[in-house]
């Protein structure tokens, strides 16, 4: 093990970061859970980031992937027609609720999300865009220009002039106290003092935004905020971009996309991760007239190939028929609950946030209350200690983030949930000592 850190050192880049003071190999899974090249197992309550959506080793996804491969066609190009992509394209229509959908399918998160803002800004004719404090988009360049997250903005160049939105920095001081009504009404005027007098409403072309973000620690604005921004963006026709790459497919259990606890149809939504179940795929979901405003011929080699759309409908037919934004609503309810009550006695947990199976510990310095990165990374290495995958965000690095498979049971849930509170123990004896 060592001698293959010592090797990823030498040839990865050094900002692709891996867990753990001993980084780990994952060598097979079944289910929720993975062995490691040591032979230790793990519950696995972060799903490589969020992505195997359905867990290792699912019989449908890999027997799907293996006719398609039996086949002899692995990929053929948008040049031909594909069955598995069109089929694919269709359930999404459908399920976004977007009147007249089309769908472009993609290889990645990051490349979604460039689609969608080049769709924006052709068909607005505009050149900025604006995004939330906190967001995290991609990892390309129009990508990383919409990402408000310092600890993952590779480079300050700016094509767009993405101008910040409040909303999901709930925890400063001017806004702490605020109700949700009233927060949500202080985001709003600040959206209308900007469009009004700080920048021309006509030169931007949407709003991109996570329902819950990521990689931003699960921090999520008021319900009913992105609606109340959609009014004042509809006034000039500004769009609405909804990135559902960590909250889609109903992670978030209450709704199929996240987006929709704000009772907003967006104009486009993006997605990634979890619909392959670890297959490479990503699209952008909106509104047609949109989708087809992109000028010029487009190609994604890659993008919507026979071997990921088979993935991706066996996936997603899997999660509908399955009805797992059901189970992420029951067995992220025990977690989320079991989480809270022990968290009354446990001085390093600050906020615990979530919503289904998306949910996050805020570790602070129990004498200040102040949000710990140390203590953070002390708590990812007593989880996994313990036989526990989660994963470690937050704009400060101070929150543990968890998003096990939608499969999950409630006996994993539950053997899960007791992992992590002994871990939070651990670490905060450790603290108070
Ligand atoms: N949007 C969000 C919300 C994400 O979490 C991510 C990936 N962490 C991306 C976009 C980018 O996706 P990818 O890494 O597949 O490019």
């Amino acid at each position: 093990m060592t001698d293959l850190l010592a090797r990823h050192r030498a040839v990865i880049p050094n900002w692709v970061n891996v867990y753990y003071d001993q980084p780990i190999e994952i060598v097979s899974g079944k289910g929720c859970r993975v062995t490691d090249s040591q032979g230790r197992g793990y519950l696995d309550f972060f799903a490589g980031i969020l992505t195997n959506m359905l867990g290792y080793d699912v019989a449908e996804v890999r027997e799907a992937v293996e006719r398609q491969l039996a086949s002899g066609v692995v990929h053929t190009s948008t040049l031909y027609l594909i069955r598995n992509q069109v089929e694919l394209a269709e359930k999404i229509a459908k399920l976004s609720q977007i009147p007249d959908a089309k769908v472009f399918f993609t290889n990645s998160g990051s490349e979604a999300n460039e689609t969608a803002l080049v769709a924006a800004l052709v068909a607005r004719k505009a050149n900025q865009v604006l995004a939330m404090r906190g967001s995290y988009h991609g990892r390309s360049f129009g990508t990383v220009a919409v990402t408000g997250n310092a600890a993952w903005k590779a480079s300050s160049n700016d094509p767009f002039g993405t101008h910040y939105l409040h909303g999901t920095d709930r925890q400063l001081p001017p806004y702490r106290t605020l109700s949700d009504a009233e927060f949500i009404d202080a985001c709003v005027a600040d959206l209308r003092a900007l469009l009004s007098g700080g920048i021309h409403p006509g030169d931007v072309g949407a709003l991109i935004a996570e329902p819950i973000q990521g990689v931003g620690g699960f921090t999520m604005a008021p319900d009913g905020l992105f609606a109340a921004y959609k009014e004042v963006l509809d006034e000039h026709g500004i769009l609405l971009i909804s990135d559902e790459v960590q909250t889609g497919w109903g992670r978030t259990g209450a709704h199929f996309w996240g987006i929709q606890a704000h009772g907003v149809t967006p104009d486009m939504m993006t997605f990634a991760k979890g619909l392959g179940n670890g297959f490479a795929i990503g699209g952008v979901v909106g509104r047609g007239d949109l989708l087809d405003g992109i000028r010029g011929n487009g190609i994604s080699t890659f993008g919507g190939n026979p071997v990921a759309t088979a993935a991706g409908n066996a996936t997603l037919d899997y999660v509908l028929s399955h009805d797992l934004q059901k189970n992420a609503a029951v067995t992220g309810a025990i977690i989320i609950d079991g989480i809270r009550a022990a968290a009354a006695d446990l001085a390093i947990v600050g906020e615990v946030r979530g919503r289904g199976l998306m949910f996050a510990v805020d570790l602070v310095d129990p004498a200040t209350k102040r949000l710990s990165p140390k203590l953070a990374g002390k708590a990812l290495e007593a989880t996994r200690e313990r036989g526990l995958l989660v994963g470690k965000g937050g704009l400060y690095g101070a929150t543990l983030r968890m998003a096990p498979p939608l499969t999950i049971s409630v006996a994993e849930a539950r053997e899960g949930l007791g992992l992590l509170v002994d871990a939070l123990r651990a670490v905060d004896t450790e603290a108070a000592g």
